[in-house]
C-alpha cells in the first residue's frame, strides 16, 4: 500500500507492503510524526546501508545530474570483474569533472602481485573506454585496507567540490560506504531530501568539513556481468572469499582445461607450459584433451562441469563464444576471464590459445601482474 506520506530522511514515498523495494517502512511508523523509511531509520540508527532495488531509468536519471555538477566522480570497479563491473556510458556522465577510479577487493590477489602493475592496467582499461581517471586506488572495503589513502586523494582530488561515487551493482559500493561512515565522521551523519527533483530515489550523503558531501549513488546491474547468469549460489562459488592461490597445469598442446563450466581454456599450438590458474580456490578445474572436449562439454554441463548446477542452469547460459590468442614470447601474459580470473602463461614461447566463455563474458589479455 503506498501511502501519502514521505520519507523525512530522502523523500521516497513509504509504502509498507514490499520490504525490498524503495520506501519501505513497518505499518506502525506511520503513526509517528516524522516518518522515515526503513532504510534511511538503518542509517540514522545502524550506521548501515541497505541495497535498494530500482530500475535503470532511476539510475540513469541521477547519473545524468552528475555532468552538470562540479564534483569529482569516484568510480568503483571490482579488480576481479573489471569488464563486468564497468560502467557503460560513464564519459557522457560525468562531464568535465575529473574521475577517480577505484579497484576495490584487493585483498583477493595472489601476495606476491605487483600492484603497479594493476593500476597501469586499470588505466589501459578505462582508456579503452573513452575515460581518463586522474589516479587508480587499489582497496579492500571488506578488509579496510587503503581506505585512508582513498580518502586522502579524494581530499586532493575533490578541490573543494562534492564527491560522487558510483558504480555496477556487487564491486563492493555499499561496503565502501559502510567503511567512510563508520571509520570517518559516522556521528555527524545526517540524511537529507535528494537534490534530484522527480526522482524517487534515496542517496546516502556523508558530510564533509568544508560543508560539501560525499554522495552515494545506486548501483545499476550490468548483464554482462557472468554473476547476471547463473544463479545466487553458483555465483558464491564463483566469488573467491579469500585471498587467491595459483594452481599450476603443465600442459601439452591438444590440451584444454574447464574452470567449472563456465570457461574453457583450449591449448591449440606450442610447445609444453604451465597454465597457472588464478580463479577462487573452490573451483573445480578438468583437464581434457581438446579434440575430447566439446564432447565432455556435451555429457557433463551442469552435472561434473560445476558451476552451473544443474541442466537448468546450463541451459540458461548464454552461447559459448571463441576468444582466440596468439601469445608472443614477450615475458609473462594473463589471459583474464572477467568474473572469473584469470590465467598466466610464461611467454617464453609462442601459444595459440583458445578460451571459450557465455557470450558476454569479457576476456582479454595483458601483461602479466605477477
Ligand atoms: P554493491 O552492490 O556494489 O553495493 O556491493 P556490496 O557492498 O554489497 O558487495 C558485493 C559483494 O562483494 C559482497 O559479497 C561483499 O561482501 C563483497 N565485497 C565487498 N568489498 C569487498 C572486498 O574488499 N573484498 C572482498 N573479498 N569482497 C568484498
Amino acid at each position: 500500500e503506498q501511502s501519502s506520506v514521505s520519507c523525512a530522511g530522502c523523500g521516497i514515498m513509504i509504502q509498507t507492503e514490499d520490504a525490498k523495494r524503495p520506501g519501505f517502512a513497518p505499518p506502525s511508523a506511520l503513526d509517528r510524526k516524522v516518518v522515515i523509511c526503513q532504510r534511511c531509520y538503518r542509517i540514522k540508527h545502524y550506521n548501515e546501508v541497505a541495497p535498494v532495488n530500482m530500475g535503470d531509468d532511476d539510475f540513469l536519471r541521477i547519473l545524468d545530474g552528475i555532468g552538470s555538477t562540479q564534483s569529482l566522480v569516484v568510480m568503483v570497479v571490482d579488480i576481479f570483474d573489471f569488464q563486468g563491473s564497468w560502467l557503460k556510458g560513464l564519459p557522457r556522465f560525468v562531464g568535465k569533472n575529473p574521475i577517480l577510479l577505484v579497484g576495490n577487493k584487493v585483498d583477493l590477489l595472489p601476495r606476491n602481485i605487483n600492484l603497479n602493475r594493476v593500476r597501469n592496467w586499470m588505466q589501459h582499461e578505462a582508456k579503452e573506454r573513452g575515460l581518463r581517471p586522474e589516479d587508480v586506488v587499489l582497496i579492500s572495503a571488506q578488509k579496510g585496507q587503503h581506505i585512508d589513502e582513498l580518502l586522502a586523494r579524494i581530499g586532493e582530488l575533490r578541490k573543494g567540490r562534492d564527491v560522487y561515487i558510483v558504480g555496477v551493482t556487487n564491486v563492493g559500493k555499499s561496503t565502501v560506504i559502510n567503511r567512510i561512515l563508520h571509520d570517518y565522521g559516522a556521528a555527524e551523519l545526517e540524511i537529507t531530501t535528494s537534490p534530484f527533483p522527480g526522482t524517487t530515489l534515496d542517496k546516502i550523503e556523508i558530510p564533509l568539513e568544508d560543508g560539501r558531501f560525499i554522495f552515494d549513488t545506486p548501483g545499476i546491474i550490468n548483464r554482462d556481468q557472468i554473476g547476471h547468469m547463473i544463479p545466487p549460489a553458483d555465483l558464491r562459488k564463483i566469488t573467491p572469499n579469500s585471498r587467491i592461490n595459483s594452481k599450476v597445469y603443465q600442459l601439452n598442446d591438444g590440451q584444454s582445461l574447464f574452470l567449472g563450466g563456465l570457461a574453457r581454456i583450449d591449448f591449440v599450438q606450442g610447445q609444453r607450459q604451465p597454465f597457472i590458474v588464478y580463479v577462487d580456490n573452490d573451483m573445480y578445474i578438468h583437464r581434457t584433451k581438446l579434440d575430447k572436449a566439446d564432447e565432455v562439454m556435451e555429457k557433463h554441463h551442469g552435472s561434473l562441469l560445476v558451476p552451473p548446477t544443474g541442466e537448468e542452469a546450463a541451459k540458461a547460459l548464454p552461447p559459448f563464444i571463441k576468444h582466440t590468442f596468439k601469445i608472443r614470447p614477450t615475458g609473462t601474459t594473463d589471459i583474464v576471464i572477467s568474473g572469473l580470473g584469470w590465467v598466466s602463461l610464461q611467454g617464453k614461447h609462442d601459444a595459440s590459445v583458445v578460451v571459450h566463455a557465455p557470450k558476454g563474458v569479457s576476456v582479454g589479455i595483458r601483461k602479466g601482474l605477477i
